[in-house]
């Protein structure tokens, strides 16, 4: 009897759920995972509460409820200047996961080349796997994580449709700059491919501003672009998420979606529509709050011996552990919970291994600073007194 189908093979566990549950076991402080401690705005989950009593309690349309996809359109619109027509190019899914595995399933065949940014959050890997297309690197590397656009370019082959893209970027918490953005739509529009770009860390840019590379010459047409509500209002939870994109791409996403979960939980589509009403204020406060646990968290490490390379956005700072003696961040993490009482993240998983055994990510560690500052304070104190030098 066949035990694990070949599109699952060499996926294993995800690392989040391995390092969340050594958390939850040693009792350590979870800063792998990417979770907030904090929920969102107290009037938007009374909102979700109010769509349970008020019975809106079934099936929401498949593309989502009107008064969401009209909140998205006009999101887009605020923050990026882009007319999106709610009735036909937005898609509401469950979370952005779901719309990262729908714009895959929905776009790309067996046998594509999908370009890819390494490292790359783990669900591109199972899903362009599942999918049966081959992934193909384009490798970010530390200290500054910038877009090797030569290597880009180099990538493409005859085989290649898709591009996914990631900015702000998880882990290295890059954020693509207009030129590299740039770049990337030179490539797409000259080799005729579609770029999935994830930016659910939109509003969480520090230093420069966000762009979405939507808004780029020639990109609107070729570009599905995917946001999470758990990310932009802290109800990771609540698992909405969207796609926008041209209404053709958009109808091939939806044709998946369907499929896959048909459609998302309806009460938290009444309370994301409000939220993404909120005022310009909530948002810039946000990103002002997490600029200053970034800070915090990165001063922390530095001071207990890692090397921290300054995140321009996203929930997530990385450091490299090979200053310390530690050679190898997947047994660094295995082991921090027992040493420290910490829990964080290792980049070697979300990179392929070289055909020489070689790991780009080998002794990269990624941490989240989206915890409150008493949280991410003990945190640091604990690996300060961990005296974690071999
Ligand atoms: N993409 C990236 C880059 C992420 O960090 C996350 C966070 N989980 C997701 C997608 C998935 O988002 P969601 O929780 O809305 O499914
Ligand atoms: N995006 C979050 C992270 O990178 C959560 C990942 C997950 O739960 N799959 O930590």
């Amino acid at each position: 009897m066949k035990k694990l189908s070949a599109r699952l093979d060499g996926l294993g566990t995800t690392i989040f759920a391995e390092m969340s549950a050594l958390a939850l076991r040693t009792g350590a402080i979870n800063l792998g995972q990417g979770f907030p401690d904090q929920d969102g705005p107290a009037a938007i989950r009374e909102l979700a509460c109010a769509a349970i009593r008020d019975g809106h309690n079934q099936y929401a349309p498949g593309p989502g409820i009107a008064p969401l996809r009209r909140a998205i359109a006009e999101h887009r619109r605020r923050f990026q200047g882009l007319e999106v027509d709610p009735e036909h190019e937005v898609e509401v899914t469950t979370g952005a996961t779901e719309a990262i595995a729908a714009a895959l399933l929905g776009l790309v065949d067996p046998g594509d080349d999908v370009l890819v940014l390494e490292p790359y959050y783990d669900s591109y890997r199972a899903m362009i796997q599942m999918v049966g297309a081959r992934r193909v690197p384009v490798t970010l590397r530390a200290p500054d994580f910038r877009l090797p656009i030569d290597e880009l370019r180099a990538a493409v082959t005859d085989r290649t449709t898709a591009i996914v893209l990631n900015t702000p970027h998880n882990p290295t918490g890059a954020v693509l700059t207009r030129e590299e953005l740039a770049a990337v739509a030179e490539v797409a529009i000259e080799h005729d491919l579609v770029v999935v770009s994830d930016e659910v860390y939109e509003h969480l840019t520090f230093d420069a501003p966000h762009v979405s590379i939507a808004t780029l010459p020639g990109m609107v047409d070729r570009t599905v672009t995917i946001s999470s509500a758990g990310k932009t209002f802290s109800f990771t939870g609540w698992k909405v998420g969207w796609a926008t994109g041209p209404a053709d791409l958009v109808a091939a996403l939806m044709g998946a979606k369907q499929f896959l979960s048909y459609t998302s939980g309806t009460p938290f589509q009444h309370a994301i529509a409000e939220a993404l009403t909120l005022p310009d204020a909530y948002f810039a406060d946000f990103a002002a709050q997490l600029r200053e646990r970034r800070d915090l968290l990165g001063a922390g490490l530095a001071e207990a011996g890692f090397e921290v390379f300054h995140p321009e956005g996203t929930y997530f700072v990385t450091t490299d552990i090979s200053g310390l003696g530690f050679d190898d961040g997947l047994a660094f993490c295995r082991e921090l919970p027992h040493r420290a009482g910490v829990v964080a993240i290792p980049h070697q998983v979300f990179h392929d291994e070289r055909p020489d055994g070689s790991n780009p990510g080998r002794t990269l560690v990624r941490w989240t600073f989206c915890k409150q500052p008493d949280v991410l304070e003990t945190a640091i104190d604990r690996l300060r007194r961990a005296r974690l030098r071999q």
